[in-house]
């Protein structure tokens, strides 16, 4: 299996060159050139795995220049419950009459990031010793909160590689500064900026594409790659959990073997859900995909109009990690629908990097409302929803997750349609705890952010992570503070070639 560049069909690259470089050169992404099929029949055996043992078994078809041993060494090592706080690593909580939750945050940081991102340093580092690349793989992330935590985690102590983190000062939530400045590790590197998400994420850009950079790496061994969804080593992890979803429903005599399910899905960049796109084309029996959006509402509108305008406003949300108005991942998806059209996808993205705006033709929007269907919910729509799940079932979920249940309750409501569904749970709500508490006890004051946990704690089954209880006794680390246009000195600095 070889993977092709989304704006260059021509391009071939094995696996483990699609995941150490990262991006391709022409600025496409990196794609299976087929997709691998899965029969019902191997579902089933799948039901009778360990985490680790599906997730190797779905990347032989996926990575196939990986030898076995190698698969088995990155599953291992990133799926134990040395990283997770269960043995099945993705719990499924049932919610209510055929609806179920795939809770996907019983990581190390408490977003379902880590699924893909504990695997990522493995992948890499094996990926890095397969070309003989003898370089240190140098990790720059750009973080609205979650991400950025979650791959200093899988990154933390990793042989070979250092990373850094840039997170906007006053952009994420006090839990998501604290995990990220107690940050444990010597190959790690934290620092806020004055500025908001974007700032941080062109600043990041810029310092990839900085050629005295780039000359001053070369010269140490050292190489730049990245950890956030563009690549394809985070994204296939992410195909591995829908499959195990519906293996264990079937295993549980929830489904039956070959019945269709709807899978919803709360999305920022498009990435977890065109995983589960990939799952669904692969073989496994999805009937629709639910695409949930919060006030960002870019996406919604694309899939119900065929027209992708980021010309509107940004709001910054109570589900900040869905607050982003460029889905880098839908390019895969419109690599595929248009017959792997690169010259088309150049044309639509050139278009969207100029006027920020392209139009999909109709038979790509066609296809795309055969398999998805489209909705958001605000800010009070994410709040009522999490007070009213928490009156029915007892059951504490955090904004984003809650933005999925919503939109599904208005699809159910809309469409009549009663088939079994998986959404995906991707935060513990101990992550967004004030949010969450805004919800269900609006008249509550804390006084700090362990104060917030602990009343989460008296409201919810869900037992407080270890990773957060352990912070109170963490020390911080990395105080410093920025301004963009320093982001590069304290790149070369923190690697001693300045
Ligand atoms: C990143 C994130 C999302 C959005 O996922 P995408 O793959 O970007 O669509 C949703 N919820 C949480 C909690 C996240 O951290």
């Amino acid at each position: 299996m070889f993977y092709k560049s989304t704006r260059n069909s021509n391009l071939k690259v094995t696996s483990a060159q699609a995941i150490s470089q990262g991006i391709s050169e022409d600025g496409g992404l990196f794609v299976p050139e087929s997709i691998p099929s899965l029969t019902l029949e191997e579902v089933e055996k799948i039901g009778k795995m360990s985490y680790s043992e599906r997730a190797a078994y779905v990347f032989t078809k996926f990575l196939t220049d990986f030898t076995e041993a190698e698969i088995r060494y990155c599953t291992d090592n990133a799926y134990s419950t040395k990283n997770f706080e269960t043995e099945n690593i993705a719990e499924i909580a049932h919610l209510f009459d055929g609806t179920y939750m795939l809770e996907l945050w019983h990581g190390p940081t408490c977003a379902f990031k880590d699924m893909a991102l504990q695997i990522l340093p493995y992948f890499l580092t094996t990926s890095a010793k397969k070309l003989n690349i003898d370089k240190k793989i140098v990790i720059l992330v750009a973080t609205s909160g979650d991400t950025g935590k979650a791959a200093l985690e899988g990154f933390k102590d990793v042989e070979g590689t250092q990373i850094m983190v840039f997170y906007p000062e006053n952009g994420v939530s006090s839990m998501q500064k604290r995990q990220m400045t107690t940050q444990e590790g010597q190959n790690v590197g934290v620092c806020a900026v004055k500025g908001n998400f974007d700032d941080c994420q062109s600043g990041v850009k810029k310092i990839f594409t900085d050629e005295t950079v780039k000359k001053a790496l070369a010269d140490n061994k050292l190489m730049f790659s990245s950890a956030n969804s563009i690549n394809w080593g985070r994204l296939v992890p992410q195909v591995v959990y829908y499959i195990s979803a519906y293996a264990t429903l079937v295993s549980d005599e929830q489904i039956k073997l070959g019945d269709k399910i709807n899978v919803v899905v709360p999305t920022g960049n498009f990435g977890n859900i065109l995983a589960a796109y990939y799952a669904k084309r692969m073989g496994l029996p999805i009937a629709k995909l639910i695409c949930a959006s919060n006030i960002n509402n870019v996406l919604t509108d694309f899939i119900n109009t065929g027209v992708y305008d980021r010309n509107r406003k940004f709001y910054a949300t109570c589900s900040p990690s869905m607050d982003i108005l460029i889905s880098s991942n839908l390019e895969r998806l419109l690599y595929i629908l248009t017959g792997d059209n690169d010259a088309q996808i150049k044309e639509w993205f050139g278009a969207l990097a100029k006027d920020g705006k392209y139009e999909v033709s109709a038979d790509v929007k066609a296809k795309i409302k055969e398999d998805f269907y489209a909705g958001f919910c605000d800010d009070n729509g994410t709040k009522e929803t999490i007070k009213s799940i928490y009156d029915k079932y007892s059951y504490v979920c955090d904004t984003h997750t809650a933005v999925a249940v919503k939109v599904y309750e208005d699809y159910r409501r809309e469409t009549k349609d009663e088939t079994r569904t998986i959404i995906a749970s991707t935060a513990s709500p101990y992550k967004f705890s004030a949010s969450v508490l805004e919800a269900i006890c609006p008249d509550y004051k804390a006084d700090d952010e362990y104060a917030l946990v602990d009343k989460i704690n008296e409201l919810s089954d869900i037992s407080i992570p270890d990773a957060l209880a352990d912070l109170k006794n963490k020390p911080v680390r990395f105080t410093g503070s920025i301004d963009r246009a320093e982001m590069s000195d304290f790149v070369m600095k923190t690697l001693g070639i300045r």
